[in-house]
């Protein structure tokens, strides 16, 4: 927020003078916030000194509390962000201290994640937290159930904050030091409330001050805390008490006014994604269907609308019930879908979304896909009356409420019997190849249209991603077909169609439609984009990429590095590093945002000889892409192409790296020159 980098403890006390400015109620440098008093100065010089006792905690033990997650990592700010703006995740709610008792905890932390509400979990009262208070009632935390224990004690409630703080400086596009700026973003496009529990002593007051300045407004239960109404800096309330546990989480999204989206679905589970991450170890599990256990498959299909009957759910063999405790069973899953505007092309897109439909309920684990999907239902969820039907009525309400526009029959046939499962799986597997082989002979000369994608303009505000059959968006979710479906499903939505126009550069990918769009969706800052450059006008990149490319001048080429890969590459930089350099929407030549199948495509930085180019790439990418990386080798005639490309296990060094290629003889060393 200051712009500060403190790598050493003089630069430590440099951001320690300026508390203590804030402290006295003296502006620190440009900073200086007068409304009420000066209050929230006083509140901003409470974190900055948190953020420093934090930093020298690391410094001393090198690692975060034992059990606690402590500082946010980038990668989880970036998969965070992602669910935000794709609506997965509605908000954030920093809970401080502990509940009443145990039952509480758990029923903050329920009501929070049925509204899709990721918790992050801070302090504590007189030595006990709600981390101990849930592991008492067995709740599993972990990012994966939107329940993230930051810390034992109120400093680490920092970790929020700073989460907040790299959230605009990632997303929004912030320089590091615009403190206004970054102030403005937590406060107008972040959804985050804070839940104050049991005694609110000096310390968690003053730190709640520097919330308050954020925008963030607290909830206290705590009824000697005397509310304060809206302020400047807030949207509503500024601190309200409601002593009522059951009322705390709705009061929240009340005063932050979050816009919540809840499904209603008859299941006897709670039901929302925040369950998605959730697991059933197999000592929870009652029964389980595919993975290596059994034949499994799920399958959307395509249908007469007069041969189906909307609602019509089946089970055709045993039920639940009928399965041993602890044991497997064989399962086909088919959907049959009609609609007057459904198309074939939109069976994937449903069937994809089967994964964390059939996740989000509480007990139900899901894995991976059309004939590789494993499911596992846990025991509680059998206790509370949950079978195999429900995963029918899940399918049945959830594609009625995401594809309303598409879809207006839809009937679900469970089958458990091996023979059924193994004819149909052979249907299914047919149909499997046909939609891969037309995925993969689209082209961006087959069509004429491109989409275009704005839905991470509500955290970068300049960014437009353009989604091309050869290209797809950086975050990896959304390709050509995906953003098609979308438009037919939401035709004034973030995807909107492209007439490409005139062709200015076929080998950049320039086309005048194009850079028409991008002036308009860039809010008039960019005019052009060259969809196979990375060296000129090159696609912006917003906070989401999977990967990243970056020039390596030394090596005449191209290194790319995946979020989950947290070492160093050649070019001196981890991917966090890489990360602030582009996001926030701007080009950057020679360093751009991709998705990870756009390093497989034939257009990948086709404009400075694509796949040739690419020196160095972290081994589990490589692994991840080795099929097609083998395949798009050998389609450039040089079918160890792929072992020419250098990992950390090999170096993380230019100085070693360039020997390797010389060693390897790779098709860069030939290459003219990248600059
Ligand atoms: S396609 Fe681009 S704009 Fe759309 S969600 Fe993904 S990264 Fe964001």
């Amino acid at each position: 927020m200051l712009g500060k980098e403190v790598k050493t403890l003089e630069g430590a006390k440099d951001v320690l003078l300026d508390a203590r400015n804030l402290y006295e109620n003296k502006p620190a440098g440009s900073f200086n916030i007068p409304e009420l008093g000066g209050l929230l100065n006083l509140g901003v010089s409470t974190l900055l000194s948190a953020e420093v006792i934090a930093g020298l905690r690391y410094v001393e033990t090198g690692s975060a509390e034992a059990g606690y997650i402590g500082f946010i990592p980038d990668s989880i700010l970036r998969s965070l962000g992602i669910q935000l703006v794709d609506g997965r995740i509605s908000g954030v709610v920093v809970f401080i201290g502990q509940a009443p008792d145990s039952k509480s905890a758990v029923k903050l932390i329920r009501d929070a994640q049925k509204r899709n509400l990721v918790s992050l979990l801070a302090g504590n009262t007189k030595g006990q937290n709600m981390k101990d208070q849930l592991a008492q009632e067995k709740v599993e935390v972990g990012l994966d159930t939107y329940i993230v224990p930051m810390g034992g004690d109120i400093v680490s409630a920092i970790f929020a904050v700073n989460f907040a703080i790299r959230a605009a400086l990632s997303f929004g596009g912030i320089k590091k030091g615009e403190w206004e700026k970054c102030m403005d973003y937590c406060r107008k496009r972040l959804s985050v409330f804070c839940v104050a529990l049991g005694y609110v002593d000096e310390i968690t007051c003053a730190a709640g001050l520097g919330v308050l300045a954020l925008g963030i407004p607290i909830i206290t239960n705590d009824r000697n805390v005397p509310e304060v109404g809206k302020i400047p800096v807030t949207l509503y309330e500024a601190l309200v008490v409601e002593e009522k546990v059951e009322k705390i989480i709705a009061r929240g999204i009340e005063v932050k006014g979050i816009k919540i989206k809840v499904s209603d679905i008859d299941i006897p589970v709670p039901y929302s994604a925040a369950f998605e991450g959730e697991r059933v170890r197999k000592e929870q599990m009652y029964a389980q269907f595919g993975g290596k256990y059994s034949d499994a498959f799920e399958y959307v299909k395509m249908a007469d609308a007069e041969k189906i009957e909307d609602g019509k759910i089946e089970v055709v063999g045993p039920n639940l019930e009928e399965i041993k405790e602890g044991g497997s069973a064989p399962l086909g899953v088919l959907v049959e879908v009609a609609g007057r505007k459904m198309q074939k092309d939109f069976e994937p897109i449903l069937e994809r979304q089967i994964h964390s439909l059939l996740n989000e309920a509480m007990g139900v684990f899901h894995m991976g896909q059309r004939d590789m999907c494993w499911l596992r239902i846990s025991k509680d969820a059998k206790a509370k009356g949950f079978d195999l039907r429900h995963l029918g009525v899940i399918l049945h309400a959830r594609f009625h409420d995401m594809f309303s526009a598409i879809v207006n029959k839809v009937q679900i046939t469970i089958y458990t019997n091996q023979e059924d499962v193994e004819r149909l799986m052979k249907e299914a597997k047919v149909s499997y190849r046909e939609r891969d082989a037309r995925v993969d002979k689209m082209t961006d000369e087959s069509v004429d249209l491109f989409w275009t994608c704005a839905l991470c303009q509500s955290f970068a505000p300049n960014h437009v991603c353009i989604i091309k059959p050869e290209r797809l968006g950086l975050c990896g979710a959304y390709n050509w077909l995906d953003a098609k479906a979308s438009y037919e499903l939401n035709p004034s939505g973030p995807n909107q169609p492209i007439e490409k126009g005139e062709c200015l550069d076929p080998v950049k990918g320039e086309w005048k439609g194009v850079n028409e769009v991008v002036f308009q969706k860039s809010n008039r800052t960019l005019d052009r984009f060259c969809g196979y450059s990375i060296m000129d006008a090159p696609e912006t990149s917003c906070g989401c990429f999977e990967c990243i490319i970056a020039v390596l001048p030394e090596a005449n080429g191209f290194i790319v590095v995946n979020r989950e890969y947290s070492g160093m590459t050649p070019v001196g930089m981890t991917f966090s590093t890489l990360a602030g350099t582009i996001g926030g929407g701007q080009q950057t030549p020679g360093f751009m945002g991709v998705g990870r199948l756009y390093i497989v495509s034939k257009k990948f930085i086709s404009a400075e000889g694509g796949l040739k180019r690419l020196v160095w790439m972290p081994k589990e990418l490589k692994e991840a892409l080795s099929d097609r990386l083998k395949k798009r080798g050998e389609e450039l005639g040089i079918p160890d192409l792929v072992d020419k490309i250098a990992d950390e296990t090999i170096t993380t060094t230019t100085e070693e790296l360039l020997p390797f290629l010389e060693k390897v003889k790779h098709p860069v060393l030939t290459m003219e020159g990248v600059m």
